[in-house]
């Protein structure tokens, strides 16, 4: 009998289950051929931390819901690399949680248990290098960052607004204009920096980033999951089954590999949303939108922006992040290496270049997190990390080994954010203006910051007036 190969049947099934009678749209003077036309509450276009989080409260709540995601599968950011060979799962991507209430019963919603988990780690001995040269940092001892941690955490109390949204004072403090380089000197903490770059790794250069955003980051719910070794991870250290569990409540609602055609917001009772999906065109009648993508203009193709949106999008730029794993770095399998600048101010790596490369647990990968101020292309991001890792000096190095890239995931635009200049001037007052507008709500990195718990908090604020 012939066979077909799997994505073939699942392709049918989807065209069955969806309706396969084609026929025909017009949206924005354009005409589409469409082979589904469905009618919901709520069109959520990202899947990742907050669009998943957004579609299944929203269906808990009553309504009716799709999810436009342009990758094949849920989670975004969330990516967990199972080795063939052992079996053993390592989060590349997101690996931590708050312990609040509302990560606890999202989880338990998901029957996902959870565990606690440190950040120190995981038992290999760390060495400091500068990567730029490959050379032992001999010289370089981190300091304690308890003393700089607190007068840091005492700075940050002065402005609790920050840790829910961008609802900003106006004027803007000025502390929170300045670049964290600065405030870092002006309040003394510079033994608290190389933990605070660590943590706050995809932000790119945080000196030169205003501190508002170093606050939203590193918050006070921060300090106190590391004060108190409060951070969770899934029990079997495997975060993906979150959204594995999420699509197999979400079902058919979402649309994998599928992405905005065209989209009419000005409609009188909704939005209509032509959706390019792997089978065939579908028209998208939406009483309302959850957007949670990254909002830069190259990403919004389709999208019907006001002069408002488009006027506020641009202004974002966006920093460069990039994860995966190096096979064969020759680095004995017992040593993770940090990348620190011998001759930099606060002694941080100097980006784009790797933060540094740690031991999972799988011997002969390691995890490298790499990081820029702006995106870069992925072929010369992995001959860096390749040309980095060759360089690396490292007691008991395996000078012979070729290393490889054996996985590797962009997780780039990451951190999107405007100049001092432009908070100062409202940027933020605007972008908040944005919501409900347009029977449109959004959310996701760009309109709080990167952390999926912090996010699902702020995703859940908007919640009452979507489903009002
Ligand atoms: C390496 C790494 C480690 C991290 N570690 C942690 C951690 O330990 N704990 C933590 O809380 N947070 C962590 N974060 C941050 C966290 O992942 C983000 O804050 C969170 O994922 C942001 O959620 P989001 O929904 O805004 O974006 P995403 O999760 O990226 O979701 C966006 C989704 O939209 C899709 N998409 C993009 N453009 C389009 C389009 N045009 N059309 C349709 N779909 C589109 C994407 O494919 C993606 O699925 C980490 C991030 C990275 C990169």
């Amino acid at each position: 009998m012939k066979s077909f190969p799997s994505f073939v049947l699942a392709s049918l099934a989807a065209i069955l289950s969806r309706g396969y009678a084609t026929s025909t749209c017009d949206v924005n003077g354009k005409h589409y051929q469409v082979a589904d036309t469905i009618s919901r509450d709520v069109c959520v276009i990202g899947g990742g931390s907050t669009g998943t989080y957004a579609a299944i409260r929203l269906k808990d709540a009553g309504k009716s819901v799709a999810v436009i995601e342009k990758v094949d599968q849920l989670g975004g950011h969330t990516q967990t690399y199972i080795d063939p060979a052992t079996g053993v799962p390592v989060n590349l991507g997101v690996a931590v949680f708050h312990n609040t209430s509302l990560v606890l019963e999202y989880f338990a919603r998901l029957n996902v248990s959870l565990t606690s988990i440190g950040i120190s780690g995981g038992g290999a001995s760390i060495v400091y290098n500068d990567f730029r040269t490959g050379l032992i940092a001999s010289n370089y001892t981190p300091s304690n960052p308890a003393p700089g941690l607190a007068a840091y955490g005492a700075q940050l109390a002065k402005y609790p607004y920050v840790e829910t949204g961008f609802d900003l004072p106006y004027p803007v403090p000025e502390d929170l204009l300045l670049s964290f380089g600065d405030f870092v000197e002006k309040y003394s903490l510079q033994s608290a920096m190389p933990f605070i770059y660590g943590f706050a790794q995809g932000l790119g250069d945080i000196s030169s980033l205003p501190t508002l955003y170093v606050f939203k980051n590193f918050g006070s719910d921060i300090l106190r999951l590391i004060a108190t070794g409060g951070f969770l991870t899934t029990t079997l250290h495997n975060n993906g089954l979150l959204y594995q569990s999420a699509q197999a409540v979400l079902g058919k609602d979402v649309y994998f590999n599928s992405t905005v055609m065209t989209m009419d917001r000005s409609g009188r009772d909704h939005a209509t949303i032509v959706v390019k999906t792997p089978t065939g065109m579908v028209e998208m009648q939406c009483k309302k939108i959850v957007f949670t993508i990254p909002p830069k203009l190259n990403n919004l193709h389709g999208f019907d922006l006001s002069h408002n949106e488009t006027k506020l999008f641009q202004k974002f730029k966006n920093t460069g992040y990039y994860t995966g794993l190096v096979r064969n770095s020759g680095i004995p399998d017992n040593t993770s290496v940090t990348n620190i600048g011998a001759d930099t101010r606060f002694n941080s790596p100097t980006l784009p270049g790797l933060y540094g490369l740690s031991q999972v647990g799988i011997p002969g990968l390691v995890d490298f997190k790499y990081g820029g101020a702006s995106s870069l292309s992925d072929a010369f991001v992995k001959q860096d990390i390749l040309a980095a890792t060759k360089r690396l000096q490292v007691v008991g190095k395996n000078e012979s080994a070729e290393p490889e890239v054996a996985v590797f995931y962009s997780h780039t635009p990451f951190e999107c954010h405007v100049s001092a200049e432009e908070i100062k001037n409202g940027f933020y007052k605007k972008l908040i203006a944005l919501q409900g507008q347009r029977r449109t709500w959004y959310t996701g990195g760009a309109f709080h910051t990167h952390d999926s718990s912090l996010l699902w908090a702020f995703t859940e604020e908007l919640i009452p007036s979507i489903l009002a």
